[in-house]
C-alpha cells in the first residue's frame, strides 16, 4: 500500500513538471539558491522556475546546470551562478513593456529570463560563434521577443535605444558612456565594474546625470576591447 501510494505521488509530480527531468533540481534551486537569500520579486522567481537552465549549456555539464556556481559555455567564458542572474534581474526593477539591453550574450540564459519578464531583449555578443549558437538556441524555445547581435557591447545597440533597462554581464574598467547615453531617463542599469576586484552597481539615469549604488563585490569576466582594424 505504502509503495503504491509513493508510485502515484511520483507520477502526479512528473506530469506537472512536464516531462522535465530537471524540474525537481530547477525548484529545490529557486527555493535554496535564490528565495532563501532574500530574491522575493514575484516575476523573478517565476521566469527562473520556468526557464530550463540545463538547455543552455554544454551537455556534459547539465547535471550540474542547477548547482550554485557559474559554468564554463566554452571560449573561456561562464554561464553566470544562477543566484547572481537572479540578483541582477530583480535589481533592474523590471516591467511587462519594458525594453531591455543586454551586453554579453553568452549561452543566451540571462536573456531568457529577461524575456519572460519583459517586452523585448536585445542582446549584444562579442564572440561570433557564441551569438550564433545562443541565437538558434532562444530561437529553438520558441522566444520571438530576444534579438541577438554579434557586435561590441561599448558601442552599445543604438538602433533600439533608449533602454528602459541594461544589463552588463562582462565587466568594464568603468561604465561606458555609450551605455548611459542610451538608457532613458529613470532607466536603470546593472553593471559589474573593475579588473581584479569588481563590485556590482545600480546605475540609475537622473535629470542631472546618474545615481551610483554599490549592491555587491561579484566576479565576471572583463568586457574586451575589440583590436581596432
Ligand atoms: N549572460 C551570459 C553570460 C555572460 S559571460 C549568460 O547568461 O550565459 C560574458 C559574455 O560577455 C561572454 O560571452 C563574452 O564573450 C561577452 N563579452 C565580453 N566582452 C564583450 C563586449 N565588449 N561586447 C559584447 N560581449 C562581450
Amino acid at each position: 500500500m505504502f509503495t503504491t501510494t509513493l508510485f502515484l505521488c511520483a507520477s502526479a509530480f512528473a506530469s506537472s513538471s512536464g516531462n522535465d527531468p530537471f524540474f525537481d533540481q530547477r525548484m529545490s534551486m529557486v527555493e535554496a539558491q535564490i528565495k532563501q537569500r532574500g530574491i522575493l520579486d514575484p516575476q523573478v522567481l517565476a521566469a527562473m522556475l520556468k526557464v530550463q537552465r540545463h538547455l543552455f549549456v554544454p551537455e556534459k555539464y547539465q547535471s550540474s546546470a542547477y548547482e550554485d556556481y557559474p559554468l564554463s559555455i566554452g571560449h573561456e567564458q561562464t554561464i553566470s551562478q544562477p543566484y547572481i542572474v537572479a540578483y541582477m534581474t530583480e535589481a533592474a526593477k523590471l516591467h511587462k513593456g519594458d525594453t531591455v539591453l543586454e551586453i554579453g550574450t553568452g549561452s543566451g540564459y540571462q536573456a531568457a529570463i529577461l524575456a519572460e519578464i519583459v517586452g523585448k531583449v536585445y542582446t549584444v555578443e562579442l564572440i561570433e560563434s557564441l551569438a550564433d549558437t545562443a541565437q538558434k538556441r532562444l530561437k529553438d524555445l520558441g522566444y520571438q521577443n530576444i534579438f541577438v547581435k554579434q557586435g561590441d557591447g561599448y558601442q552599445s545597440w543604438k538602433d533600439n535605444a533608449p533602454y528602459d533597462a541594461i544589463i552588463v554581464t562582462a565587466a568594464p574598467d568603468s561604465i561606458p558612456n555609450a551605455l548611459i547615453d542610451q538608457l532613458k531617463p529613470g532607466g536603470r542599469m546593472v553593471i559589474p565594474v573593475g579588473s581584479f576586484h569588481q563590485e556590482l552597481y545600480l546605475v540609475t539615469k537622473t535629470e542631472s546625470g546618474i545615481d551610483k549604488k554599490l549592491l555587491l563585490p561579484v566576479r565576471f569576466v572583463p568586457m574586451v576591447k575589440p583590436k581596432e582594424d
